[in-house]
């Protein structure tokens, strides 16, 4: 844009980058208020088994809802409030509400299904973070093992050790962890000896298009025979396209999320379309174990 402009671009780029740095400053000020007001609210997009597109969990995605500006995406405003460091705040947020709607979804008769939260490094690295988490299990009685953690490599990548006995301690309550954005983030595998993972999700950048991309063919391959070797399931991000689907099918990945089966959806619409309650579950159970 600024290229053909010859003796105004300097000038022109230091206006921009001033506009972004006010922007930066002017959200992360809003951000301090957002939790107080109640801006924020948690969207649940389902995970997908492939083969039969049972719904087998959701994945807790959380949206800020700006008085002025209407929805700002968390792929803008999460970075900001790690430079920050509200993210602590808001990551304790999620953390509570997604264990006080299953509290609340299991107090409903609904048959529950697991939910997986994000987690910034900040968060994981709080000491207090695992006490925290049981504190709320026990508040909202819920079942840990309705809770998954979806770690990137670059927050596993910390503390070495501190990693190893965090992920054991969470292993050990019945919480199941993640790494997700795979294939995106450090060139090293050999964490995955010792850490205490079930999944890799398979980063969206190796997903879309994939019908039309050998490569992207060949990574992904890769990745799920890597999975299948270490005995970790995998889940394929941001499937769009029933192609994308058949060819992720083919090379054996266990389960998907994307626009293409759901998009996140809040709180109630998730409930009323994937939740059974248990009476129904228990009745469709019996009907299926009689052939029917
Ligand atoms: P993520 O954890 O990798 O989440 C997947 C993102 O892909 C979500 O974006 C989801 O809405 C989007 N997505 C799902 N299916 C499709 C698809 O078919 N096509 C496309 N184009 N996108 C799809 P979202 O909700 O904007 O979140 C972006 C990122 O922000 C997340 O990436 C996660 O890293 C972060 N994030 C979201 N919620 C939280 C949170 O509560 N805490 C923290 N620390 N980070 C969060
Ligand atoms: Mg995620
Ligand atoms: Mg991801
Ligand atoms: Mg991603």
């Amino acid at each position: 844009r600024a290229k053909a402009s010859g003796r105004g671009t300097y000038a022109f780029f230091s206006a921009e980058m001033q506009t972004d740095a006010m922007e930066k400053f002017t959200l992360k000020h809003a951000l301090a208020q957002a939790l107080e007001q109640h801006e924020f609210e948690l969207y649940y997009q389902p995970k997908v088994r492939i083969v039969d597109n049972a719904v087998m969990s959701a994945e807790a995605l959380v949206r800020w809802h700006h008085p002025q500006r209407g929805k700002i995406s968390p792929g803008y405003f999460i970075p900001l409030a790690e430079e920050s460091g509200q993210i602590v705040q808001i990551d304790l947020w999620v953390l509570e509400t997604v264990i006080a709607q299953l509290g609340s979804w299991l107090a409903q008769g609904l048959d529950v299904k697991p939910v997986a939260l994000n987690m910034s490094l900040p968060m994981f690295q709080r000491p207090q973070f695992i006490e925290e988490l049981k504190y709320l299990l026990e508040r909202y009685s819920v079942p840990a093992n309705l809770v998954e953690l979806e770690i990137t490599e670059r927050v596993a990548m910390g503390d070495f050790s501190y990693t190893v006995s965090t992920l054991r301690a969470l292993r050990a309550l019945g919480v199941t962890i993640a790494i997700d954005d795979f294939g995106t983030g450090y060139s090293s595998m050999s964490y995955l000896f010792d850490f205490p993972i079930s999944t890799l999700k398979i980063d969206r950048a190796f997903v879309t298009n994939i019908d039309h991309d050998s490569k992207k063919q060949g990574i992904v391959n890769a990745i799920i025979s890597l999975a299948s070797t270490m005995e970790l399931t995998t889940v394929a991000e941001g499937i769009e396209s029933e192609q994308e689907k058949q060819l992720l099918m083919l090379l054996g990945c266990d389960y998907y999320q994307g626009f293409h089966f759901s998009k996140p959806l809040p709180a109630t619409e998730f409930a009323e379309r994937y939740l059974p309650t248990r009476a129904e579950s228990k009745s469709n159970n019996a009907l299926i174990s009689k052939g029917v």
